[in-house]
């Protein structure tokens, strides 16, 4: 009797142990990062999902119960979430905050006289090296959430760092193949400088940091004009994106459209369906336009 009694209890609390850790991410992409770190111990949920752009996003009811019963929150910061403030006021989420790019030296953001106002390009996660740190981040604050799964964060994260590495190692040895002058890539917004700074890719977007400004005749007729002058043959719109724009573009220079680039999401379906297939597929597309 008193063995069944204590397999019971022994049940009840591998039970107890076994109900996965509610986290919520602000995007699709953070929400792959958190899910590979937290593996079956996490219950990951994102507000913006799949193949929706966080630029223009706004929370919907069903977004903010989403952060109600949640322990964790991971953001981006930099100034991506622009409607952070407002979404937790409106859930009033009560639990932590997890910004997984503190203590990072943004890129920052020049205006066309090669200035920088202050601020920021958030849009890190296109640099392995900064998605290592986010991994580092997101790794701590699971472990200091729930301590008995510790060794199993830690464990995910080194193996999933790893892979991380060994990608930006293969990605840099593809870009160095091809001659510097001709890394030259027209897309959306400027979603890419990251991608551009860690690979010396030159990318001349048709937008700015952020999808909310269409960009005017006079920006369209400059790019064109960059286009012909550089020999820019590789154009790319992006899965957030109306490519109209870029379409037009490119029947004005000549230049072909590439496949849609995953810039701010990730897709539905595999490949670009986590921060690794899309890692791939986006540098994949871009090196094949460039050779
Ligand atoms: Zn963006």
């Amino acid at each position: 009797m008193r063995s069944i009694f204590a397999v019971m209890c022994l049940l009840l609390s591998s039970l107890s142990f076994a109900a996965p850790l509610k986290v919520v991410a602000s995007f699709s992409i953070l929400g792959n990062l958190v899910q590979e770190v937290g593996g079956d111990h996490v219950q990951v949920t994102t507000l913006v999902g799949p193949g929706e752009d966080a630029h223009v996003w706004q929370a919907k009811p069903a977004d903010l119960k989403k952060l109600s019963g949640a322990s964790l929150f991971f953001v981006n910061g930099l100034g991506f979430e622009g409607w952070l403030k407002r979404v937790e006021q409106a859930a009033a989420y009560k639990g932590k905050v997890i910004t997984v790019t503190k203590g990072f030296k943004p890129l920052a953001l020049e205006d066309d006289h090669g200035h920088s106002h202050g601020k920021t390009d958030p849009h890190a996660w296109h640099d392995p090296r900064a998605v290592l740190l986010m991994v580092d981040q997101i790794s701590a604050a699971l472990q200091a959430a729930d301590a008995s799964h510790a060794a199993a964060y830690q464990a995910n994260a080194a193996a999933f760092k790893a892979k991380i590495t060994q990608l930006d190692q293969r990605t840099a040895a593809a870009f160095a193949a091809i001659p510097s002058g001709k890394k030259k890539v027209v897309t959306s917004h400027d979603a890419l400088g990251y991608l551009g700074h860690r690979y010396a890719i030159e990318f001349f977007p048709l937008q700015g940091i952020s999808t909310e400004a269409e960009p005017s005749a006079k920006e369209m007729a400059v790019l064109i004009r960059q286009m012909r002058k550089s020999q820019i043959k590789a154009v790319f719109a992006e899965n957030i994106s109306n490519p109209k724009l870029i379409e037009q573009i490119a029947r004005e220079t000549g230049a072909k459209v590439g496949p849609a680039i995953y810039s701010d999401a990730l897709a539905k379906q595999a490949p670009a369906n986590s921060w690794m297939g899309l890692f791939e597929y986006n540098t994949q597309a871009i090196l094949r336009a460039l050779q």
